[in-house]
C-alpha cells in the first residue's frame, strides 16, 4: 500500500502542475482510477485514500469485484470499456456512468433498460478521434448527428465525450487527438441539443494524462501510474 500512497500522490501532484501550466483549476480534473487486473483488497485500499472514482472496463470483472468492496458514500463506479448490448443490463446495475456509447444500437439498449428501471444513465460519446481500426468510437464527423440522435433516447444523460489517444513514446505526438476532442466537445455544446450537458471530457491515460489536462480534460483514466503493471 505504501506504493499507492506515493503513486497517488505523485499523479495528484503532476494533474496539477498540468491544470496549473493551462490556467485551469485542479478541482476540474476527476482522477478515474482504473482497476482491471487489481484485485478487491488493493482497491479498496485506493477507495480508503480517498479515490472517489473507480473505472472498470469489463462487465464480468466488476461483478466478480465490486462485491467485495465498500465503496463509501459519493463513490462513483465508471464503465470505461467496450460495451456489449447482452451486458447493458448488468452494467447499469454496476456502474453509475457509461464512457463508451460508440454505436446506436447499444444508445437503444441502454436507453430501453434504463426506462425500465426508472433511472437516467449518465453516458459519454466514445469517439475514434485518430481512426484507428482497432479502437471502437464514433468518427468525429459523426459526433454531432450521433448526439442529436441518442439525445431523442428516454433514459440518457448525455454529459460529454471520451476518447482513448493512439499509444505514442511521446505523449506530445498525441495532443492534436485531445485538442479535436475538446473542439468536439465545444462543437456539440454550441449546438444546444435539448438534454445534452457537455461538460466531461474523459480523455488521458497513464501515458499521455498531462497532455490530455493541458487540453482539457476532465476525467483522467488511470491504471498502470497508480497500480503498476498488471496482465490484462
Ligand atoms: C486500461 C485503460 C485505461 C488505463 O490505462 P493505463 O495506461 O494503465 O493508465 C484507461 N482507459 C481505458 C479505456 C482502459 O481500458
Amino acid at each position: 500500500m505504501e506504493n499507492l500512497t506515493d503513486n497517488l500522490a505523485r499523479v495528484r501532484e503532476r494533474v496539477r502542475r498540468a491544470a496549473e501550466r493551462a490556467g485551469r483549476s485542479p478541482e476540474e480534473v476527476t482522477i478515474v482510477a482504473v482497476t482491471k487486473g487489481v484485485d478487491a483488497p488493493t482497491v479498496q485500499a485506493a477507495l480508503e485514500l480517498g479515490v472517489a472514482d473507480i473505472g472498470e472496463n469489463r462487465v464480468q470483472e466488476a461483478r466478480a469485484k465490486f462485491p467485495e468492496l465498500v465503496f463509501p458514500p459519493g463513490a462513483r463506479r465508471h464503465m470505461i470499456g467496450h460495451l456489449q448490448s447482452n451486458k447493458v443490463r448488468h452494467a447499469l446495475q454496476l456502474f453509475d456512468m457509461i464512457h463508451s456509447l460508440d454505436r446506436p444500437s447499444l444508445g437503444e439498449a441502454l436507453s430501453r433498460r434504463a426506462t425500465a428501471l426508472g433511472v437516467e444513465v449518465p453516458v459519454l460519446v466514445q469517439v475514434n478521434v485518430a481512426g484507428e481500426a482497432t479502437k471502437h468510437g464514433v468518427a468525429p464527423e459523426r459526433v454531432l448527428d450521433f448526439v442529436r440522435e441518442m439525445a431523442k433516447l428516454p433514459g440518457l444523460r448525455i454529459e460529454g465525450l471520451m476518447t482513448m489517444a493512439p499509444f505514442a513514446e511521446d505523449p506530445e505526438t498525441v495532443r492534436p487527438v485531445f485538442r479535436r476532442l475538446r473542439e468536439l466537445r465545444d462543437q456539440v455544446a454550441e449546438a444546444d441539443i435539448q438534454g445534452v450537458h457537455m461538460h466531461c471530457l474523459s480523455m488521458g491515460m497513464t501515458n499521455d494524462f498531462e497532455v490530455a489536462v493541458e487540453e482539457g480534460s476532465t476525467m483522467v483514466r488511470i491504471g498502470t501510474a497508480l497500480f503498476g503493471k498488471r496482465t490484462p
